[in-house]
């Protein structure tokens, strides 16, 4: 038999389960089926976000900053530790808790929203039915009168160093070391890697980064990438760029090793390591998500077309998170979650592409919004730039906590503000302040004119937004007005 739904979401990631939820409050009959599961075969929320992904990876960022803080800066603020140890079976095991947690908390809003929950793997069939694939293996089938795409995406694989979860792992497999290596490889200086090479870095692991390009986060704003990578580098992380990775061997026995090989300007190199991380970046889920004759067209990268607004060519199937076109962030499938629930609802929500904002979260971190320097020449727009440092911000000071700067680009005809770029403590805080004054089309003067608390890391916000106009009070301008 058929069970009908107002809407069926394929996938709970934060795409899909913030799809269901806004279905579910605006009225509709809503079911998500989920294929990842627990021993009990009953489904687990909340996809790679909470489960292998921003959560865990932040449990440990901020468990390894403590320990790194402990061990090498403590001693400015006079306070000494007799003996300083790291338990990295605890630590992983409080990410795990962390996790259990939200991913419950997921099932508790399902329930409360009278959402039906639906563990096995769907697959899109024509005339917007879903055939649902149980664990063991018994189908079923459902039908939505419109159906969300939210199937998410997983690491992608290169050739020349396949993981085998123990030697040679992907994101997911870093999040799960029980010791910590003597020598770990990361290859791919992109988010993730970056990431989780900080996080062992911190705890003690030699980590070397082999990237291909030669350019360090080449989607960053230069000056604040060039920042960023000295501030890397004093922290320890061999980065090499320009280095592509062409092999890899995994030692026989008990204590293994990897050997790898890459290619950089001066022929091929090799080095071994005790791990190695694949972080190459994410490909999107559609295997086996589609009948042939669902009507759904992928890209030619294999993501799911859809138009401005998610909707598919087909009609009533929507798609929604990194399954789709846009930057690959939790945020941003958010969003079009609830723009996709609204729109079924009748109503008009749009999603601001130009405002979404990125975060690395190393320390200090990395984050930024709207244009970037060189993409504004490149468009031939007159713009002022207002910078300001930590170093001299009297709340980082107090914190001892001072590598970094704020970068803020305005119009130069209309002072409105353009973009915000950062690297610093609460560098992802700072710039979604940015954000919310960009949405309300606010020029550097509005948040010049802005009150802001003292002493905060916001005064340094305020300052760019200042100086962008040479009116900056507490550093020397740049330009005098
Ligand atoms: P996913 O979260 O991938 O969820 C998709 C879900 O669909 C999964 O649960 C999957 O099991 C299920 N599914 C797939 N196919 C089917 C099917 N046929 N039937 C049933 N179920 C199916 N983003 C940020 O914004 N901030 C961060 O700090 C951040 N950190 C990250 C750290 C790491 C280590 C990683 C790996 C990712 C990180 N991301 C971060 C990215 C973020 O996790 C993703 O952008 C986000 O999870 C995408 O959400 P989604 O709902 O589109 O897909
Ligand atoms: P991201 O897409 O931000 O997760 O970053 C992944 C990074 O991995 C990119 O910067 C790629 O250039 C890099 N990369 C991909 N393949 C290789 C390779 N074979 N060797 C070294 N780096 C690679």
């Amino acid at each position: 038999m058929t069970k009908k739904y107002d809407v069926v979401v394929i996938g709970s990631g934060p795409a899909g389960y913030v799809a269901a939820i806004r279905c579910a409050q605006l009225g509709m009959k809503t079911a998500c089926v989920e294929k990842w599961h627990n021993d009990k075969n009953e489904p687990v929320y909340g996809g790679t976000c909470l489960n292998v992904g921003c959560i865990p990876s932040k449990a440990l960022l901020d468990s390894s900053h403590k320990y790194a803080e402990a061990q090498k800066d403590f001693e400015v603020h006079g306070i000494s530790l007799q003996k300083l140890s790291i338990d990295v079976p605890a630590m992983i095991e409080r990410k795990a808790k962390i996790v259990g947690q939200l991913t419950g908390g997921v099932k508790q809003l399902f329930s409360a929203n009278k959402i039906d929950g639906i563990q096995g793997t769907g697959k899109l069939l024509s005339g917007n039915k879903v055939e649902v694939t149980a664990e063991d293996g018994k189908k079923s089938e459902l039908e939505g009168e419109h159906v969300i795409l939210a199937s998410g995406s997983v690491p992608i694989e290169i050739p020349p160093t396949p993981t085998d979860g123990e030697t040679i792992v992907d994101s997911t497999g870093a999040l799960e070391f029980q010791s910590v290596p003597k020598r770990l490889g990361v290859i791919g200086a992109g988010v993730i890697g970056l990431e989780l090479g900080s996080v062992w870095a911190r705890l003690g692991s030699e980590v070397t980064v082999l990237e291909a390009m030669d350019e360090f986060l080449p989607a960053v704003d230069k000056q604040i990438a060039k920042e960023s990578e000295k501030i890397l580098r004093k922290q320890g992380l061999d980065i090499r760029l320009g280095a592509k990775v062409t092999g890899s061997k995994v030692s026989k026995g008990k204590n293994k090793t990897v050997k790898v090989t890459y290619e950089d300007k001066d022929g091929d190199q090799e080095m071994t390591f005790d791990k190695l991380i694949v972080a190459v970046g994410r490909r999107p889920v559609t295997e086996g998500l589609l009948s042939d004759d669902s009507g759904v067209e992928l890209d030619d990268r294999g993501f799911i077309k859809v138009d401005d607004t998610c909707a598919t060519k087909v009609k009533n199937v929507w798609a929604a998170g990194d399954v789709v076109r846009g930057p690959m962030l939790a945020h941003k499938g958010m969003e079009e979650g609830v723009m996709v629930a609204d729109r079924i609802a009748g109503k008009k929500t749009q999603v601001n592409y130009d405002l979404v904002p990125f975060v690395i979260y190393t320390h200090p971190e990395i984050a930024w919004v709207g244009k970037t320097e060189q993409e504004l020449k490149e468009e031939g727009v007159e713009f002022n730039i207002g910078t300001f440092p930590f170093a001299v911000n009297g709340r980082a000071l107090a914190a001892n906590d001072k590598d970094g700067m704020v970068k803020m680009v305005v119009d130069a005809k209309s002072d409105r503000i353009l973009g915000c770029h950062i690297v610093g403590p609460s560098a992802a805080d700072l710039v979604q302040q940015v954000a919310i004054a960009m949405e309300f089309s606010s020029s550097a003067e509005d948040l010049g004119l802005t009150m802001f608390s003292h002493p905060t890391l916001s005064e340094a916000v305020h300052e760019a937004a200042l100086a962008a106009n040479g009116h900056a009070i507490h550093a020397v301008n740049r330009k005098k007005r």
